[in-house]
């Protein structure tokens, strides 16, 4: 009989597959036993076992036979991951420039790659003690309006591949949009999937609760890291065996297998939390094009302030633009967006007298408002008048943050803690003084100016348990708040029934940030925040939703654009500049990042860096340091490289990574395709 051998991928930094000896034993009589590309294996590698997964199966190996090992297992209680899954993860590790190993075992559940296999054996029982529920008639289906029933239909029935951008007003129904595009494509076939991605664990509770209710009859998984690897293991494997027919889930979702998918949904797809900061820089909403593109389907992306590449999409047709303008509920209309001049109002403890008497009116008729300030702890820093010394992190570029309530000094960067100390470290003066305001010192001065009210506060501070954000969430919903104060936790997605207020504190450090896209964000979470207010129809008496933007630039053109809830030309505005600068979406970029205990040795690498490799068509920027130059005493510095072509970027960047593995340097660095923060 013929040897069989398994070329496999495994989770390690090596850039190539690796080959193992299929033992003849397993080979026994059994012809439907034979390993099959896209199972896992469990197997020896070095003095460890791990599991890898099947790329090919082949008769041939280049490696000498005293060197193969056998495989211990192949799982064959698991239906092979598909073709598409595989090309998916190839694609993601070509274009992102890593190996294949490290994009596609991770993107499996922990469980799933034990070498036990109890809990998969485990999960797939349970699983197959579920119902085989099949029905996909809905409860409860508003009546779309013109609109809404216009951007369904346009989905339902486009062609082959179509991304359609989804624009809407915060409170236009986009989620309603979603439901019922979604409802008509599980309907076409009896097995089709339907994958939906929002951008934040925390959104996941309404969002399904909302699916299940309406889909009283599906299975529905849902994906995020805040789930228990046993819970994930099983959720995984529904949408991997086509039982799941909706998967609702965070950006890791967009990796999971969906034999059957049929519609891609990315909500709010302009947010930043679609793009994973470590290891595979992944941007979920890309990967979903790409996905879509791959199965020739449909996907639709959804945001009230797109990001500015799929604005440019839809501006160039490589989108089709859908556009819902107004609120859809009766009489909830959008909030007066309004400014409140610093310069001349002068706050005390942040607060005008302006955003005190709109709270007020806001607590005579039993409504809720919303403060958002959009940074967490106590105050930023602790200062000495006397000497000036300020509470700085010793191992970080960055302040140590004051959290009153555990007596502590905090670096939000490395997590170094301190005691508050009695007095100045340098001088001895024992009146230390908290310079600035978090959202736990706001929290303080609101519950001291209105005693009676019930001030809530949410922010990753108050919610670090396990729960306590769906619960803290639950009491704003069930009316038991009367303020709530919160960061950018609260900006997005909810829809808070009782809140006619939302106050932005003081948003105006990002008009001047280094950032480029500071102001794009900026926008976008402000109108995010903004669409809080007003989303049921005003009550008989109550007040008028409307938003009040603390600011000391009130002329500046952002805050117009914002007044008049105008994107589009906030956007124009935007791409304008953009293209004259040369700057994405206009140019496609990759950044190199050095680590080093001295920033000098990240430099002088990076300089090397930027001559080892011929760049034609590439433009290569300095070296310089990251913004934040220091976290956890190590120091960090960037290069740059852009290009007008996309292909040419990749191919350098190839190159480029091959030269720099063979630097051999002991600077630790990494290269990030479509950097968003630079
Ligand atoms: P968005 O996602 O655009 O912010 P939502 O989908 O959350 O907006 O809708 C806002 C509110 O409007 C929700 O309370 C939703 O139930 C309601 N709604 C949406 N579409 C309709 C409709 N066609 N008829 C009545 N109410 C609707
Ligand atoms: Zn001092
Ligand atoms: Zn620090």
């Amino acid at each position: 009989m013929t040897q069989i051998y398994l070329r496999v991928a495994l989770d390690t930094p090596l850039d190539t597959s690796f080959d193992y000896r299929w033992p003849a034993q397993e080979a026994g009589a059994d012809k439907s036993a034979l390993p099959q590309v896209g199972q896992l294996v469990a197997l020896p590698f070095g003095r460890q076992e791990v599991v890898g997964l099947i790329l090919e199966v082949v008769t041939e190996t280049d490696v000498p036979q005293a060197k193969l090992r056998d495989v211990l297992a192949v799982r064959h209680e698991l239906p092979p991951l598909n073709k598409e899954w595989l090309a998916l993860c190839q694609f993601a590790a070509e274009y992102y420039q890593r190996p294949l190993g490290e994009v596609a075992l991770p993107a499996l559940p922990k469980n799933l790659k034990a070498i036990k296999t109890v809990s998969l054996q485990r999960a797939i029982k349970k699983l197959d003690k579920l119902p085989q529920q099949t029905d996909v008639s809905t409860n409860n289906e508003p009546v779309l309006n013109a609109e809404q029933q216009a951007a369904v239909d346009a989905v339902v029935q486009s062609q082959g591949f179509a991304p359609h951008l989804l624009f809407g007003v915060t409170g236009s129904g986009k989620t309603e949009v979603y439901l019922q595009t979604a409802a008509r494509i599980l309907a076409q076939s009896a097995d089709a999937q339907v994958l939906i991605l929002v951008p934040e664990i925390n959104l996941t509770p309404q969002l399904e609760a909302h699916i299940r209710a309406r889909f009283p009859g599906l299975m529905l998984s849902t994906l995020h890291s805040g789930m228990a690897e046993g819970e994930r293991l099983l959720h995984w494997l529904a949408a991997h065996t086509g039982r799941a027919r909706i998967v609702l889930g965070t950006r890791l979702a967009m990796l999971a297998s969906l034999p059957k998918l049929k519609l891609l949904i990315v909500d709010e797809e302009h947010d930043p939390s679609y793009k994973q900061q470590e290891g595979l820089r992944y941007s979920a909403r890309d990967l979903a094009v790409w996905r879509a593109w791959q199965l020739s389907i449909p996907v639709l992306l959804g945001s009230a302030t797109p990001s500015l590449e799929s604005w440019q999409g839809a501006q160039s047709n490589r989108y089709r633009l859908l556009e819902l303008r107004e609120r859809a509920v009766k009489l909830a209309v959008l909030p007066v967006i309004k400014l409140i001049n610093l310069e001349r109002e002068k706050p005390s403890e942040g607060l005008t007298q302006r955003l005190i008497a709109s709270i007020k009116l806001r607590l005579e008729k039993g409504e809720q408002s919303l403060l958002f300030l959009n940074r967490r702890g106590y105050a930023p820093v602790l200062a000495c008048d006397a000497c000036g010394w300020i509470s700085n992190c010793t191992r970080c570029t960055a302040h140590l943050v004051l959290h009153k309530g555990d007596h502590r000094l905090r670096c939000h960067h490395c997590g170094l803690e301190q005691r508050i100390p009695r007095s100045c470290p340098t001088c001895g003066n024992i009146d230390l003084q908290p310079l600035g305001r978090g959202t736990q010192r706001l929290e303080e001065s609101l519950a001291a100016i209105f005693p009676e009210a019930r001030v809530f506060r949410i922010d990753a501070d108050s919610t670090r348990l396990k729960g306590s954000a769906a619960a803290a969430f639950e009491r704003v919903h069930a009316g038991e708040v009367d303020i709530l104060i919160g960061t950018q936790m609260v900006a997005k997605g909810h829809d808070f029934k009782h809140l006619t207020l939302v106050a932005a504190l003081n948003p105006d450090a990002a008009l001047f940030s280094q950032d480029y896209r500071a102001s794009e964000r900026l926008f976008a979470q402000l109108m995010q925040v903004a669409g809080r207010a007003g989303r049921a129809a005003q009550k008989e008496g109550g007040n008028l939703s409307e938003v009040l933007v603390q600011t000391r630039y009130p002329d500046h053109p952002l805050y117009h654009a914002l007044m008049a809830h105008n994107y589009p030309d906030f956007a124009k505005d935007l791409l304008d500049e953009r293209q004259q600068a040369h700057m994405p979406p206009f140019m496609y970029q990759a950044l190199l990042r050095a680590e080093a205990k001295e920033l000098e040795t990240a430099i002088a690498f990076l300089k090397e860096a930027a001559i080892c490799t011929e760049h034609q068509g590439i433009m290569i920027n300095d070296p310089i340091p990251m913004t934040m130059t220091r976290v956890a005493n190590v120091d960090r510095a960037q290069l740059l490289v852009e290009s007008v072509s996309r292909p040419a970027l990749q191919a350098f960047v190839k190159a480029w990574i091959a030269d720099l593995r063979a630097m051999k340097s002991r600077v630790k660095w990494s290269v990030e395709i479509d950097p968003v923060d630079i």
